[in-house]
């Protein structure tokens, strides 16, 4: 897939390093740090470049300012919760360009910490702008990039900058995402099995579309289950169904036959009146679905058909969840998907915001071999795109 250049390949000692991190952390009402996953990911890279001597240069973004600054969304609060878990100093510069900042890097010496403010407090950042690229190129020497979170977006501090600096390499974080990812798509210990969930069939086509070339079983749940069984002539309620995408659906188990893939579907459901229900709901499988209830987890017997997939996979790659695990009475199936990938041998890798979340829910975070930082840039990732933070960078010698 890629073969690009790592951060231990490159001499960092008095070196400016240009560090695009992933900063983009929830904020609790008081403005502190609320889950600070995305920073614990990248300190390995951090305490790396710390430790071989070089000036290190953060930048992120946090949220979505509107290309304007918005102290709402300033990274003192990161900068602050940094200092803490590195034990030492990281200073804040008031912006990621300019004079003001050229002096604090000036000031850094080998080992010292700056983070630059948000760098989407500038519209130039999310056009990809070639002058504000060459601004923040103009603050370093070498570029590295660990936010695989944001890797699919080519903006200035993820693309640009990348070709201005030299050389661009990729971060340990970053190298671990390709390095599983990758791995996954071009040479998977078999039996792959995929399993797809989530709420809308639209975001996951694509990825189906791609998987269809390379898995041996690809397992179905969640909200986008019901347009693939609506595509094929099945009462499915009032559950979620993207009309428009029933003629790809059906496109799809074409193709998936003639692959010779297993696509499953799930066989039975827990049903129920709405998304809030909480004691009125029953078990109900295909052939006897409530006309007026809605699907809202797997059932019991497509846990069983699933696991038992599992059981003998070797590789498993995990995409959205299995039902509305938010609420207890539809959680089942997500859970117990959670387990049978603890409990399995194969290789697990998790993508997908929400499908990590289920797996830190069911408490297992540390017994899957890799869980993606990125959402939206795994999910591009297995859909086969080329992202463009990674494809900027210097390839391999
Ligand atoms: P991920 O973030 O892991 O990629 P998605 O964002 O695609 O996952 O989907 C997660 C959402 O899908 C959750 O909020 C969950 O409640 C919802 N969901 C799962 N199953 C259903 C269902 N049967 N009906 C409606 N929504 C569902
Ligand atoms: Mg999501």
């Amino acid at each position: 897939m890629y073969n690009k250049m790592s951060l231990r390949e490159v001499n960092l000692k008095g070196e400016r390093v240009f560090c695009r991190v992933d900063f983009n952390v929830p904020l609790d009402d008081d403005g502190n740090v609320s889950d600070d996953s995305r920073i614990t990911a990248a300190l390995k890279t951090i305490r790396y470049i710390i430790d071989q001597g070089g000036k290190l240069i953060l930048a992120s973004h946090l949220g979505r300012p509107q290309g304007k600054p918005d102290p709402k969304y300033s990274l003192a609060p990161v900068a602050a919760h940094l200092s803490g878990l590195l034990g030492k100093q990281v200073r804040l510069a008031p912006e990621c360009i300019g004079p003001e900042v050229k002096k604090m890097v000036e000031d850094l010496g080998e080992g010292d910490v700056l983070l630059l403010e948000n760098v989407r407090f500038h519209s130039e950042e999310e056009k990809n702008d070639h002058i504000f690229s060459r601004q923040l190129a103009s603050l370093a020497d070498i570029y590295v990039n660990d936010a695989f979170g944001a890797a699919h977006r080519a903006h200035a501090s993820t693309e640009g900058v990348a070709h201005m600096l030299s050389p661009a390499v990729a971060g340990f974080l970053m190298e671990d995402e390709i390095r599983y990812l990758g791995k996954a798509l071009t040479d998977p210990a078999r039996p792959f099995v995929g399993v797809l969930g989530g709420a809308k069939a639209k975001d996951k086509i694509p990825v189906i579309h791609n998987l269809l070339k390379k898995v041996d079983a690809l397992l179905i749940g969640g909200g986008m289950a019901y347009t693939f069984l609506k595509a094929k002539g099945q009462e499915v309620g009032r559950s979620l169904v993207q009309e428009d995408q029933l003629d790809l659906a059906r496109r799809l188990l074409t193709e998936a036959d003639s692959q010779g893939v297993d696509f499953l579907l799930p066989e039975d459901h827990v049903v129920a009146p709405s998304v809030e229900s909480v004691t009125e709901f029953k078990i109900c499988s295909n052939g006897d679905f409530p006309p007026t209830w809605m699907g809202l987890d797997i059932g019991p017997a497509t846990v069983e058909k699933y696991t038992a997939v599992l059981n003998s996979a070797a590789t498993v790659v995990w995409n959205g969840p299995m039902g509305v695990f938010e609420n207890e009475t539809f959680a089942k199936g997500t859970m117990a998907i959670a387990h049978a990938l603890a409990a399995s041998k194969a290789v697990t890798i998790i993508g997908g915001g929400d499908s990590m979340a289920a797996v830190k829910q069911a408490g297992l975070e540390n017994r899957m071999t890799h869980i993606s930082t990125g959402g939206g840039a795994s999910l591009e990732f297995l859909e086969g795109k080329k992202l463009p933070g990674i494809q900027a960078l210097n390839d391999k010698m």
